[in-house]
């Protein structure tokens, strides 16, 4: 991974005596969706905020394109394209207002794909911003985060407040498209369905910790949920190498199980136990696995 676009090292961040980011280390390759995913107040919006130099890090350090988005903003910021997570637009512009002042910050600003985007998102250059539905604003924002072609798309909680149709097809058909054309998008969600759907790599963040970070078919991969059965009845699960949580009766056990197949054929031998149930698990079933055991 030599063209990292975010590269943070041991980032911790406290606020008053809350510990907000703890000790994360986080690599974003360029080309590809990354997803970060957490439960409310995991940590998202300030590991987001310190990609674009809002925060500074108070110990670590947080590079973007190799540069500290702190201390060289132009060099970063004019690169990224943000939606924020309180899709925050000037109340009194309208909305053509908004992307002709927007436009003026980005000299690579796509005025054809912006027009393109009103389109798509069915809004009305004159209307007041203020007069926009939660759902509007949300397609305004996205807009305005689009189209630039950023190298970087930044989208916090990108879901939030959009209907399904634009959620599913027309953020799913953006994202790919951005990430098609070699750009990255970064985005924080707790939809684990839509990760699912749409991003390449994930981590989890849990109150402030990273505590998984990986290609999303690795990660699918190594986990799964496995019924054992033993020639002895037990009444405390069987030792098994690699489960990460086990419940059952007698002699059938079923664990929750990281590592790869051939590992856990061996180990299941080693116990003399049969396989006798085998599925992998959702990223869903991950999540609340892995949070649950942190
Ligand atoms: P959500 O999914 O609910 O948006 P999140 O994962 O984005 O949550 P953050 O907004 O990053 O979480 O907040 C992480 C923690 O830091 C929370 O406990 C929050 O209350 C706290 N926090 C964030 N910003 C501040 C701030 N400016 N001052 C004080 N505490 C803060």
């Amino acid at each position: 991974m030599n063209d990292l676009v975010i590269d943070i090292k041991n980032l911790s961040r406290r606020f008053g005596d809350k510990q907000a980011l703890q000790d994360v280390t986080l690599r974003v390759p360029r080309g590809g969706v990354f997803g970060l995913i957490g439960s409310n107040g995991a940590g998202k919006t300030t590991l987001i905020k310190h990609v674009l130099g809002s925060h500074y890090a108070q110990s670590g350090s947080v590079s973007v394109f190799g540069f500290d988005p702190v201390a060289d903003p132009v060099e970063v910021l004019g690169r990224i394209g943000y939606m924020s997570e309180d899709r925050e637009v000037p109340g009194w512009m309208r909305v053509q207002e908004v992307i002709d002042f927007t436009r003026a910050f980005y000299p690579g600003w796509d005025s054809g794909y912006a027009s393109e985007l009103l389109e798509l998102f069915e809004l009305d250059p004159k209307q007041k911003t203020r007069s926009l539905s939660r759902g509007q604003t949300a397609r305004v924002c996205l807009l305005l985060a689009l189209a630039h072609r950023p190298e970087l798309l930044v989208l916090d909680e990108p879901s939030s407040g959009l209907d399904p149709v634009i959620r599913r097809d027309i953020l799913t058909a953006i994202v790919r498209t951005t990430a098609d054309e070699g750009r990255t998008v970064l985005f924080s969600s707790h939809l684990l369905d839509e990760v699912q759907r749409l991003a390449d790599r994930v981590a989890i963040l849990n109150c402030g910790r990273i505590i998984l970070s990986d290609e999303l078919d690795t990660v699918l991969d190594s986990f799964h949920r496995v019924t054992l059965r033993f020639d002895g009845s037990s009444d405390l699960a069987p030792s098994l190498v690699g489960a990460i949580e086990s419940k059952g009766h007698g002699h059938e056990w079923t664990y929750v199980y990281r590592g790869d197949r051939e590992q856990l054929i061996r180990a299941a031998k080693s116990l003399n136990a049969q396989i006798v149930h085998e599925v992998p698990l959702s990223l869903d079933d991950i999540f609340v696995c892995n949070v649950q055991r942190s």
